[in-house]
């Protein structure tokens, strides 16, 4: 490839293209856990990642949410919408696990009756902290109306994505996804949704079919993800 790297993150890296309204993002095969204290190199990762995150993405906008994928462009790369990122991460949780269990004292595994969303600041080195409506308004960072479109369009993409991994053998346990806004200011989901960033448990076993594997040295991580690309693949025929 010949474009120019506008960005290198931990996962992705960010190219620019001919358009200036669209991008290429890349995954890589790096993994890393605990603000980068923990690493390492997972063959194939990138090319699943890409994989999945194409698939559900693409599921995503034939289902009336606006993200910010166009096309998938090769093993590990994908066309996308440039959008003004919105400096907060919203976790939607299903199932009560990682750091929501670990902060409240809960077992993890408990099925609450409502959905949990969380808004975390996107500031590594603030560790991302939880906060909430008011603290995103006060910083400037969204509009109350905003945050109304996030919350909706995060509970709709929950509903649609808790769906077809339960047609994949797959409870959704919780995910992170994140928000940009448009040319024309409207907000667009503009994440990956992987294994990455996600919990996946598989509906018979509990099987950890996620990032958990590697944060937690459960061995069998690129297994995992080709494990999940495979099953959604089957799912989406
Ligand atoms: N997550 C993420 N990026 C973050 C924080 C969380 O992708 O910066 C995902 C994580 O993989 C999990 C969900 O969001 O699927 C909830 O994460 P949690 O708050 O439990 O934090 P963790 O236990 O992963 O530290």
């Amino acid at each position: 490839m010949n474009m120019e790297l506008l960005h290198e993150g931990k996962s992705k890296q960010i190219f620019a293209t001919d358009n200036p309204a669209r991008v290429i993002i890349r995954f890589k095969d790096d993994a890393t856990a605990f603000y980068n204290i923990k690493r390492a190199k997972i063959e194939n990762k990138g090319k699943m990642n890409c994989a999945i995150s194409s698939l559900l993405l693409g599921y995503l906008n034939e289902n009336g949410i606006a993200t910010h994928f166009v096309e998938q462009t090769d093993d590990h790369s994908q066309l996308c919408r440039v959008v003004e990122h919105v400096a907060i991460e919203v976790i939607v949780r299903n199932v009560i696990a990682g750091s929501m269990a670990k902060r409240l004292g809960l077992e993890e595994g408990i099925v609450p009756e409502n959905t949990i969303f969380d808004i975390c600041l996107r500031d590594a080195e603030l560790g991302d902290p939880l906060i909430n409506d008011h603290h995103a308004v006060a910083m400037g960072i969204v509009s109350y109306e905003e945050l109304e479109t996030i919350y909706r369009t995060s509970a709709k993409i929950n509903a649609l994505l808790t769906e077809l991994y339960r047609k994949a053998g797959i409870t959704l346990v919780d995910f992170k996804i994140e928000f940009g806004r448009d040319e024309e200011g409207r907000m667009v989901l503009a994440d990956e949704l992987t294994p990455d960033t996600c919990r996946l448990w598989d509906i018979e076993t509990g099987d950890r079919l996620d990032k958990d594997r590697f944060r937690r040295d459960l061995g069998r991580v690129r297994e995992a993800y080709e494990e999940v690309a495979n099953r959604l693949r089957d799912a989406l025929k």
